[in-house]
């Protein structure tokens, strides 16, 4: 399907590896220009090699932590006020027990996974609004739909960030702007694969084991990829999407068990 994006101009956000790659990659594959960002300079030079090698498209690449002021500047100044999509992105907080989280656990993790989107929202919503299109995804969790009790710092700032979303993108909707969130369950990326050896080490099992029990609670019986993840993204951003708004696309192989 032709997307209808081609030559826009994208910045994914921490986009050196795993689901945000998948949407750097699918967003490519549309004819997307883009500024992609993580903290490790070689890491982020892979990226870039995968993504040139494959399609013929623009990269730009921004070292940069994505949660500090100075990350976001960076990586905003790069697309020199004419940006058509956005796609947020950060690690995830540490898993942990309800009991042992402090104040500044609980900062870092509104500051990474729900104050960073907000923040970069706010700033390239009026350069799309004056356009008159313009397309957000923000990679939050399942969590927000089924917590995942080892994860309560995620819980808790993709909850707030929803929030948001669901009240913002229906102001700048009339504006061809859309904001719309990514749920991801268990998809394969470094982040699960240190999560699994979390459990592991908590159950007294291999990680091999808790992959393969995690596997079998999810009705695909498998995990997710980046490149399924990444379309999906990337058709939230396509022309054809524009009527999608505000809305919490979970991506999880059946995983959270509802009717709706
Ligand atoms: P991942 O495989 O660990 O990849 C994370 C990517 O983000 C890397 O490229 C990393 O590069 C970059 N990054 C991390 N922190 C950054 C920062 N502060 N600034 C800039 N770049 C940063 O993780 P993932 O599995 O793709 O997960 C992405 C997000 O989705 C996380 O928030 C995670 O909690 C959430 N999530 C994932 C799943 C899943 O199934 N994978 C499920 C639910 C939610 P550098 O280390 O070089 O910075």
């Amino acid at each position: 399907m032709d997307l209808g994006i081609k030559g826009k101009k994208a910045i994914v956000c921490a986009s050196s590896k795993g689901l945000g790659l998948g949407c750097a990659l699918s967003l490519a594959e549309a004819g997307v220009d883009l500024i992609i960002n993580s903290r490790d300079a070689g890491n982020l030079d892979n990226a870039l090699n995968l993504i040139t090698s494959k399609y013929q498209v623009r990269v730009e690449t921004v070292v940069a932590d994505i949660t500090t002021k100075t990350g976001q500047e960076a990586v905003l100044e790069k697309a020199e006020n004419n940006l058509d999509i956005l796609v947020t992105n950060a690690g995830g907080p540490p898993p942990g027990l309800w009991s042992e989280w402090s104040r500044s656990d609980f900062i870092l993790a509104l500051d990474a996974n729900m104050l960073t989107p907000i923040a970069l929202m706010k700033e390239v919503l009026p350069g799309m609004i004056d356009k008159g299109w313009g397309r957000i995804v923000n990679i939050t969790s399942q969590s927000v739909k089924a917590p995942i009790p080892a994860l309560g710092l995620s819980n808790s700032a993709r909850a707030g960030l929803t929030g948001y979303v669901a009240g913002t993108s229906r102001q700048v909707a009339e504006f061809g702007v859309t904001i719309n969130n990514l749920q991801p369950g268990v998809h394969d990326t470094d982040r699960i694969k240190s999560l699994d050896l979390h459990t592991a080490k908590q159950a007294g099992i291999t990680s091999m084991e808790a992959k393969q029990n995690r596997r079998n609670a999810i009705p695909v019986k498998r995990y997710g990829t980046i490149q399924e993840f990444g379309s999906a993204c990337a058709f939230l951003c396509s022309q054809q999407a524009g009527f999608i708004i505000g809305q919490n696309i979970l991506l999880d192989g059946g995983a959270v068990n509802s009717t709706m």
